[in-house]
């Protein structure tokens, strides 16, 4: 239970600025900043929270937001989150899995409510971030998905959907996040464990799923655990794609 760690609702953030260096001129410098959820989802075995964040700066897609938890007693702790939306939402979306004896999104998927306030940082990250130009292969396993779904919702904002190929992996669609919008064009959801909506047969992502997408995308983006992230780069480059052109989010402990 999340209120172990964290007890009681949360407490209203601090006044004190943390300056963020996020090394990159068009990601901002910024402090905490007090946002409202909005809009509380749960697709099972996760959470997407929708939140007001005042005073916001436009992410670029792949970006990321801290979530910082303070308990009645003082102690923090503060996680990473991508955004999923894209920039022209007028909420910040995300999606969080709920990992069984997780600190943070236990707390985030079992106890937060439409109304709460949440301590919020962000858009940080200047490498994984999409220019919203450049054709780009978008490789995610399960939770991974989140920031690349971002990405696909930018470029058919911008009229533009075939800018962003996306492949999702997964075990089965019920685990794949925002499997509804990962469909036509050139995304492929890959499922180990069944048959992909498309007819693919149920085998572990693999160069033969990739090697059609890679021509003309100079540019992948892969996110996910740091075995789907190590496995899904090698693939990328037995298909042709040059090691140094392969961006790399990994999900793992965050502070
Ligand atoms: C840049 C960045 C962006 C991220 N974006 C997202 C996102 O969009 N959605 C999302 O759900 N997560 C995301 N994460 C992961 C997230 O920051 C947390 O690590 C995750 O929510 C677990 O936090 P927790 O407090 O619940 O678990 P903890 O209490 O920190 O850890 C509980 C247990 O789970 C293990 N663990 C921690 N993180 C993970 C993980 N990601 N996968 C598997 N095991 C883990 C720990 O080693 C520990 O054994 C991101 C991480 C980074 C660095």
């Amino acid at each position: 239970m999340a209120g172990a760690a964290l007890p009681g609702r949360l407490t209203p953030p601090t006044t004190e600025e943390h300056a963020i260096d996020t090394g990159t001129p068009t990601a901002p410098r910024g402090g905490w900043r007090r946002a409202t959820v909005r809009e509380v989802r749960d697709p099972g075995g996760a959470v997407v929270l929708r939140l007001d964040v005042p005073d916001r700066v436009d992410h670029m897609p792949g970006q990321h937001y801290v979530v910082r938890l303070t308990a009645d007693d003082g102690y923090t702790a503060a996680r990473s989150y991508s955004v999923v939306s894209a920039p022209s939402d007028p909420l910040v979306e995300l999606y969080v899995e709920r990992l069984e004896d997780g600190e943070v999104s236990t707390f985030l998927a079992d106890v937060v409510e439409p109304g709460d306030e949440l301590e919020v940082r962000g858009p940080i990250g200047g490498w994984f971030a999409w220019d919203g130009e450049t054709p780009v292969l978008a490789v995610g396993g399960g939770s991974g998905v989140a920031p690349l779904v971002s990405m696909l919702r930018h470029a058919h904002d911008l009229g533009r959907p075939e800018l962003v190929c996306l492949v999702a992996a997964a075990r089965t669609l019920a685990q794949t996040p925002y499997a509804e919008e990962i469909s036509g064009g050139c995304q492929v959801v890959a499922l180990s464990r069944e048959t992909s909506p498309s007819g693919r047969a149920a085998s572990r992502l693999s160069a033969a799923d990739l090697a059609p997408l890679v021509e003309g995308r100079r540019t992948a983006f892969v996110c996910g655990s740091a075995a789907f992230a190590e496995a899904a780069s090698q693939l990328l480059v037995s298909v042709g794609m040059p090691a140094g052109s392969i961006r790399v989010e990994r999900f793992g402990p965050s502070g």
